[in-house]
């Protein structure tokens, strides 16, 4: 079934443009955004459809930019929302869920972008697909690339991680390491795009690609009962995610999914690489790019794309964007381990303290129904915590267990 989407507009003279790889307007230099036809979504997407659909993102293609059936189908998204309460009781808080997106194919919420990106890039006739990436949209990419047999490359800052430099060259794909940042690493990409005719899932097909962080949103509600709740905390890094997470709700009120209603989006940053979370501050029109210091590297962009939007977002919904210092990161990935059972990479422990921050100042109410947004796997991020466990170690003797391990154990 053909799409519902209409064509991309420009977010910030409403110029409009086909459906094609383009992604920024030709007059103002906005970017462009995928615009719907809401009375066709109301008209095809029932709570029954969707209810029928399959245990993917891809439930809600009706909402999503794609023509046919996704040629690449790694069933990303419809991850567990899991209701925290030992985390809510340690925060003073009452009802709070968290929607655990490391249970995606390669442990991100960066599947759902890709899924869709991909699909889209094939629709165009695209033969090689490409991204800049701060490590979980490699593995992401590589996955999708290796699955449907297309050719990949992908720009990653030469310093990240180990553990996501292997999870993404073991599917085979072209990985190349670039001697600088994030920020060094995507221009470089915008180059590539314009000498090569290449679906970057993340530059000339990222209308597309956002789209799919949307399904985070629609899952939250129908697994809510198709509700909205009252607040979220969603990490930022190009701003993207949080802005369309807000429009997810939207969408599902504009077609009568839910009830109208836009939670208050909190978005979470790293001291070291709070570019939005500064300009919410000091009440700013604009974000000041800053130079990327931080061990959550998945939000290390210090000039983000949508950081502008994610401020009007948040300004608009009565939110907030707050940032936390590396030790608060660390404490934020271990209390979510220790209170729900999910070990999250670094990005969100940066999103689990602020959520901790934001009850402790009062800013979420203990019966403000809360869902926190976790988007990718502690395994990625094993460096960021591996000085902070302690285990015993002994002998295989009883005795040795009775003093060393219990006698420890009982004293603390
Ligand atoms: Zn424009």
């Amino acid at each position: 079934m053909a799409t519902t989407a209409e064509n991309l507009k420009c977010k910030e003279c409403g110029r409009t443009y086909p459906l094609k790889a383009l992604f920024v307007c030709e007059f103002c230099f906005g970017p462009l955004e995928v615009a719907y036809d809401y009375e066709k979504i109301r008209r095809r997407a029932t709570k029954e459809r969707i209810s029928h659909g399959p245990p993917s993102l891809w439930r809600y293609k009706d909402f999503l930019p794609v023509n046919d059936k996704p040629a690449v189908d790694l069933q990303a998204g419809f991850t567990p929302l899991i209701k925290a309460d030992r985390l809510a009781a340690e925060l003073g808080l009452k009802k709070l869920w968290v929607k655990n997106d490391t249970a995606n194919p390669t442990h991100s919420f960066k599947d759902r972008v890709v899924s869709v990106a991909l699909q889209r890039a094939l629709e165009m006739g695209f033969e090689v697909v490409a991204c800049a990436s701060t490590g979980n949209l490699a593995n992401s990419v590589a996955a999708h690339a290796a699955a449907s047999g297309t050719e990949a490359f992908v720009f990653v800052p030469a310093n990240l991680e180990i553990q996501k430099i292997i999870a993404t060259a073991i599917y085979g794909v072209n990985v190349v390491k670039v001697n600088g940042n994030y920020d060094d690493v995507n221009r470089l990409c915008t180059e590539i795009a314009s000498e090569k005719n290449w679906a970057f899932v993340n530059v000339n097909v990222r209308p597309y690609y956002a789209e799919g962080s949307k399904t985070l949103a629609f899952e939250t509600a129908e697994q809510l009962g198709w509700r909205a709740p009252d607040k979220v905390v969603t990490p930022v890094a190009s701003g993207s995610l949080l802005t369309k997470i807000h429009k997810g709700f939207w969408e599902l009120g504009e077609v009568g999914l839910i009830r109208r209603k836009a939670p208050s989006v909190h978005g979470a940053q790293a001291l070291g690489c709070g570019p939005v979370a500064a300009a919410y501050a000091e009440e700013a029109e604009h974000v000041k790019p800053v130079k990327p210091d931080t061990i959550a590297k998945s939000l290390a962009i210090g000039n983000p794309a949508d950081g502008i939007f994610a401020l009007e977002v948040v300004r608009e919904t009565g939110g907030s964007i707050e940032s936390v210092t590396e030790q608060e990161i660390v404490d934020g990935i271990k209390l979510l381990a220790e209170t729900t059972g999910i070990f999250t990479e670094t990005a969100g422990g940066v999103t689990t303290a602020v959520l901790a921050k934001l009850a402790a100042a009062g800013k979420i109410y203990p019966d403000d129904e809360t869902v926190l947004y976790i988007t990718g796997d502690g395994l990625k991020t094993l460096d960021a915590v591996a000085d902070t466990i302690s285990t015993f170690q002994i002998d295989p003797s009883y005795s040795q267990f009775e003093e060393d391990v219990l006698g420890e154990v009982i004293k603390s």
